[in-house]
């Protein structure tokens, strides 16, 4: 059975909506997906913009975008590996 036949199968019964939609651009420089369509990281791509299943994205090898997924990262861990942004400097 096909391994990526499985994975829509598998989107299916998760019932992947909206939440789960990236920006991911077509280029051959691009290295990883977005949250938001207006992302800086976004704004360099030269080629179409498609939207896809993150599942899918992350099956295509891409990891997530330094810009627009900082502030997930900041609620899981690692702050000092982080470079100090002008809010946190008080
Ligand atoms: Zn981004």
């Amino acid at each position: 059975m096909d391994r990526v036949f499985l994975f829509y199968i598998f989107l299916l019964v998760i019932g992947c909506n909206a939440d789960c939609r990236v920006y991911l651009c077509n280029g051959p420089s691009s290295v990883a997906y977005h949250k938001v369509r207006d992302c800086k990281g976004l704004r360099r791509c030269t080629t179409d913009v498609e939207v896809i299943d993150i599942a899918i994205a992350k099956e295509k090898g891409k990891r997530e975008c330094g810009y627009c997924y900082q502030d997930n990262r900041v609620g899981k861990s690692n702050k000092a590996s982080l470079i100090p942004t002008k809010r946190d400097i008080k």
